[in-house]
């Protein structure tokens, strides 16, 4: 491990908190702050992706050794690792909360890569830091469990996200009130060591421009724009207006493509807080996220928001074009002028409408989108999908592998072939029939005017439709057996997930419906932020 390479680019050429002191602060004018992790008594590896540490320059004696759960949780610094905080603010819920910040994350700099370029690891529950408030820093090993395997089941979904190197317990335990209702209990504490090209978030601009720290925010926008947007500079063209305004028009289109990806999923975010917004439309941040089991668009996870359901499913995209309206309101500064801003904000709308429907025409096997009558096709679907409880993953799944020329009079034919996906049957064959019947006889008309096979349609089909995804009650099995000491359950979750698209005749106990007992319980179909 002595021998990767380091090249701290944030630290070496942004502006540093002057205080080094471990309080928690106001810090201002600066973009981080210096640190040094909690030191951890019991440091154990419980989970690694090997590919991954590879590509990051870590070898096999390296993940094994002794010195790798010590490095991971924050005991010791390599050569050239220097470790800080961001200093970042954001809206959370709609409200403005001011300097928020990595309050359990500690950096430990950016690992130069030869395929991934450079890598900034960051250990999420490392101990307090100035961000910290009044919480303790920790993060416990639920949490980070559900962070580590969703992280990395997205990037092998093929969706933009931070990505997870380890997970380690730390030794210590904090007090956490689970549901916020009066159950307090001691958990175990964990680390997650997550990886990606850059930290910063909507809310790390939005902070210098609330305080009208204009040089810092400039010094961040050029940060970024030369570190990750690099193709975005002209040779020997000093910084103009034009090139801010193409680096937030990349964002957006980042952002719209993000999001469409978690629709194609069924995956819901649940805190799209614009301090949970990457700046390079990664999936950042996972807490109460949930996946969709019977599709709901109304759906959120997050039993924080249970009332206002702000985070919901259905409205991932209003609230990603909401926070881009913060960063857009951020950087005004530095345009000078609301138009050319609003007309990139009109164009996610744009971009995102085109993309989603490209995105739907290719989960329903057509060849593209074909104008107004196949968004018909998609809305009524979403309408039926909503009215019988139907497993999304399912559904799609299963939609790949009906005949071109299914009689679709003949009920129990297609009856026999979708109807794992549905959680009530009865309510289906006691009053959606019909319209289920009459919306697949308007597919496979259209499916004819495309003229694929079935081979071919399920082929293009099951390369977006998952089979296997994180579902909530998988991961909190998981949880509940790694809380009792066996990890088994983890590893088996990271090694099915690594392949969502692939059949894997093996594990089709994995791609089930939610069983019953799954559908209140917490943990599965509820989450607080706790965490
Ligand atoms: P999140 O909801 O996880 O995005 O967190 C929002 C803010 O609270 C961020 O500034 C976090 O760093 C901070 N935070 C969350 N949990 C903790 C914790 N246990 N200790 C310190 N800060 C935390
Ligand atoms: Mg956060």
């Amino acid at each position: 491990m002595n021998a990767l390479s380091f090249d701290n680019r944030f630290i070496n050429n942004l502006p540093a908190d002057s205080e080094t002191d471990n309080y928690c602060r106001s810090v201002e004018n600066a973009a981080f702050s210096f640190v040094s992790a909690a030191k951890t008594s019991a440091p154990k590896l419980i989970a690694v992706t090997p590919l991954f540490a590879k590509q990051l320059g870590f070898s096999e004696q390296d993940i094994k050794g002794s010195e790798f759960p010590q490095v991971m949780t924050g005991n010791k610094l390599l050569p050239g690792m220097q470790s800080y905080a961001l200093c970042y603010g954001g809206h959370q819920f709609g409200q403005w909360a001011g300097q928020l910040g990595d309050g359990r994350a500690v950096n430990l700099g950016e690992l130069t890569t030869t395929s991934l370029g450079h890598q900034t690891l960051q250990l999420k529950g490392a101990g307090k830091t100035p961000y910290s408030r009044q919480a303790d820093g920790m993060a416990v090993l639920r949490s980070s469990i559900r962070e580590f395997l969703c992280s990395e089941a997205m990037f092998h979904l093929g969706i933009p996200t931070t990505r997870a190197l380890s997970l380690c317990l730390s030794g210590e335990q904090v007090v956490r009130d689970k549901m916020y209702d009066g159950n307090a209990s001691l958990e175990p504490c964990a680390i997650v060591c997550r990886v990606s090209a850059s930290f910063l978030r909507f809310g790390s601009f939005q902070l210098p421009a609330s305080r009208g720290e204009e040089k810092l925010l400039t010094k961040l926008v050029q940060h970024s724009i030369k570190t990750d947007f690099p193709h975005l500079l002209i040779d020997g063209v000093d910084f103009t207006r034009e090139i801010y305004l193409a680096w937030f028009s990349e964002i957006s289109q980042r952002t719209s493509a993000m999001i469409v990806h978690w629709m194609r999923v069924g995956f819901v975010h649940g805190v799209m807080n614009t301090d949970n917004m990457s700046i390079l439309g990664e999936t950042i941040d996972y807490g109460p996220y949930g996946w969709i089991d019977d599709f709901d668009l109304n759906w959120t996870p997050n039993t924080t928001d249970a009332y206002e359901k702000r985070y919901r499913f259905g409205g991932q995209a209003e609230i990603g074009q909401w926070n881009l309206f913060q960063l857009a309101n951020a950087i005004f500064p530095l345009i000078g002028e609301a138009e050319p801003l609003q007309a990139i904000m009109s164009d996610f709308a744009l971009n995102y409408q085109n993309s989603w429907r490209t995105m739907m025409a290719s989960k329903l096997g057509f060849k593209d989108y074909q104008g107004q009558s196949d968004l018909y096709l998609f809305q009524s679907l979403e309408k039926l999908l909503t009215t019988v409880e139907t497993d999304m993953t399912i559904f799609y799944r299963l939609l790949a592998t009906l005949p071109n020329d299914l009689n679709t009079d003949a009920h129990e034919q297609w009856l026999a072939l979708l109807g794992p996906c549905f959680y009530k049957l009865h309510e289906l064959e006691a009053g959606y029939l019909q319209d289920f019947t009459s919306w697949l006889k308007r597919y496979l008309v259209r499916l004819n005017y495309d003229g694929l096979t079935q081979v071919q349609r399920a082929e293009a089909m099951n390369q977006v439709n998952p089979k296997y995804v994180l579902r909530n009650y998988l991961a909190q099995q998981a949880i509940e057996l790694a809380e009792q000491g066996d990890f088994s359950e983890i590893h088996k979750l990271q090694l099915i997930l690594q392949s969502p698209y692939k059949e894997q005749a093996e594990f089709q106990d994995y791609a089930k419906k939610r069983p019953d007992w799954a559908r209140d319980k917490v943990g599965c179909s509820m989450l607080s932020c706790s965490s």
